[in-house]
């Protein structure tokens, strides 16, 4: 691209965001006056959504939810590091002050993070993040070692991948708290296809999942 059309990409690109907005909002006050008097009223979200940053995977679109019906944090595959402060602030302030019904860790087939960790190579800074991932390749070794066909292997080492992410949330004091006290959140594990753009639900079994847990991780005393 020459540069006067990468500068003129650069202008599109950024300019149309706003058009876009304001039609957007425009809209919405079409529909509803209020929207906006009610959205800045407070939020009270009944889901959380934990997906991976990939752009295909627009989670308000595919659930067909709302603006202050999901709180979202998505990061390179969707994972719950009991170290990363991000995911555990939103983890503990979704759980505790919002008080969302239902947790959902929502992975993808095809996700370029999973894959990127099936790589044996050295990735940099990305080598800690992707360590989770191997670290649950690792789990499901012989599992996945048995899966002859690569793309089958993949494809399963992402729905495991879910499921472990569901057993971190689990292993947090706000939810086993909130639990014990109130009988939700219930968190659930689904992959997203692209293929057919349907959400397939892994059917964790929250209740079972929090019993096995509470073995070795049970938190439910303040
Ligand atoms: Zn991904």
């Amino acid at each position: 691209m020459a540069s006067q059309d990468v500068a003129k990409y650069l202008k599109e690109s950024h300019d149309r965001i706003f058009e876009n907005n304001r039609e957007w909002a425009a809209e919405q006050k079409a529909k509803d006056p209020e929207f906006f008097t009610k959205l800045s009223a407070g939020q009270e979200p009944d889901y959380l959504w934990i997906g991976c940053s990939d752009s295909r995977i627009p989670a308000e679109q595919i659930t067909g939810l709302g603006a202050g019906e999901v709180f979202i944090h998505r990061n390179i595959a969707n994972l719950v590091c009991n170290t990363d402060l991000n995911v555990m602030s939103v983890v503990n302030y979704a759980v505790r002050h919002l008080k969302v019904k239902h947790i959902i860790v929502c992975g993808h087939y095809g996700c370029g993070g999973v894959k990127a960790a099936l790589t044996p190579q050295d990735m940099g800074l990305l080598n800690p993040w992707l360590r989770n991932i191997r670290d649950v390749y690792r789990l499901h070794e012989n599992e996945l070692d048995a899966i002859a066909d690569e793309s089958k292997r993949y494809d399963r080492l992402v729905e495991l991948n879910v499921v472990e992410q569901c057993r971190n949330i689990i292993k947090t004091a706000a939810v086993q708290q909130s639990y014990a006290t109130n009988g939700f959140p219930i968190v659930h594990g689904w992959v997203f296809g692209f293929q057919d753009g349907l959400l397939k639900d892994l059917k964790v079994d929250h209740e079972k999942m929090l019993r096995d847990i509470q073995k070795i991780y049970n938190l439910t005393q303040g």
